[in-house]
């Protein structure tokens, strides 16, 4: 039984990026806590108050949905500017970070990888970096880098490419994967966007093809400690 921290810019990022993974560490008797920095609503260009009160309480529903059918066993949401992450101080961020660290002590840990096109998720990857770098004694060994669909891909710059070299056979969860990202429908969109249904399977069919299986979450390693 293992700790496993999935940390997040925004609540549905975390189905998007492992939540197959999420729920294959769970059927395995893994506990995984998942922590978002921000609530994911506020982008949409200042709905009316009201509306955004009923967009927060929607996101916060969906967040304890998902996080039930993947097997979490918590969900925990931050309160840091939505898209607005690079306003906050750096410090402020990786604090937030050690402090969840701190509390869950994991041996793995998930999050963004470097090159996406999201600020917040960039912001949320470097302080998950400084959280987890490896001091005398740490908790963590595995800190991973998961891609989040219109978001990493889109990053169009050289050097900043997601290419994995971690893959998790997923073919047992992903269909729990689909069922949970039902539960943030309102964040997906019609094919052939990539936060669709069915660029969602398709990937995971495309990188499960590249490990041999039928389907796989793929990641970036950011660093394995093996004792
Ligand atoms: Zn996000």
């Amino acid at each position: 039984m293992r700790n496993v921290l999935v940390v997040v810019a925004h609540p549905d990022d975390a189905v998007l990026g492992c939540g197959a993974t999420i729920a294959k560490h769970a059927a395995a008797g893994d506990i995984v806590h998942i922590i978002a920095f921000a609530d994911g609503i506020m982008g949409r260009s200042g709905p009316p108050k009201e509306r955004r009160a009923e967009e927060f309480a929607a996101h916060a529903r969906a967040a304890k949905a998902a996080a039930e059918i993947l097997g979490a066993a918590s969900f925990s949401q931050l309160d840091f500017p939505d898209t607005a992450l690079d306003t906050v101080p750096r410090l402020d961020l990786a604090r937030a970070a050690e402090n969840a660290v701190a509390l869950r002590t994991p041996e793995i840990v998930y999050t963004h990888h470097f090159g996406d096109l999201n600020a917040d998720h960039v912001r949320v990857h470097d302080a998950v970096c400084v959280a987890c770098r490896p001091l005398p004694e740490t908790c963590v060994k595995t800190l991973l880098f998961f891609e989040v669909p219109s978001s990493t891909e889109w990053r169009a710059q050289a050097g900043a490419a997601f290419e994995p070299n971690w893959f998790v056979d997923v073919t047992r969860t992903i269909e729990l994967k689909m069922l949970a990202l039902k539960a943030f429908e309102m964040e997906m969109r019609p094919f052939p966007h990539p936060r669709s249904f069915e660029a969602v399977s398709h990937l995971a069919g495309w990188r499960g093809a590249a490990a041999g299986v039928s389907a796989a979450e793929a990641f970036v390693l950011g660093r394995r400690i093996e004792l």
